[in-house]
């Protein structure tokens, strides 16, 4: 092999490296852009919660608007709930403890608020990890 040949080898091959970096940081660049996509995409999802009644799913609320949810339990029980400004809170409940009503209100994703003598769990879903979440994991 003359050096003639083996120039034009290595140039060859560095014109083909350099077309490689460009694909590879066209694909680089096409993954950001799908991955700020996608997050753009669950952001504008945003938080729910869902409200469960003796493990059986009930309903579902947005939380970016402000409501006000009564449930009526068959025995003649009830849970108000409250959605103001993206947080949940219990307003009223006609269980003896009232611990859910003295809970403090739920934004983050996975927060509960559990009302024991109703059955009644209300569960932030779909929306930001809270920091101690994100510590802990
Ligand atoms: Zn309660």
């Amino acid at each position: 092999m003359s050096n003639h040949i083996l120039h034009l080898l290595l140039n060859y091959r560095r014109v083909n490296m350099k077309k490689n970096d460009i694909f590879l940081l066209s694909g680089i660049i096409l993954l950001i852009g799908i991955a700020f996509f996608l997050m753009q995409f669950f952001k504008s999802e945003g938080s729910r919660v869902l409200i469960t009644i003796d493990g059986i799913e009930d309903k579902v609320f947005d939380l970016s608007e402000d409501a006000i949810y009564k449930i009526q339990h068959e025995d003649g029980h009830w849970n108000t709930l409250e959605i103001k400004d993206g947080n949940v809170s219990m307003i009223d409940a006609s269980c003896p403890d009232k611990l859910c009503v003295k809970h403090r209100s739920i934004h983050y994703n996975n927060e509960t608020i559990t009302c024991l003598p109703n059955k009644v769990v209300l569960k932030i879903i779909g929306g930001e990890e809270s920091e101690l979440d994100a510590i802990a994991n």
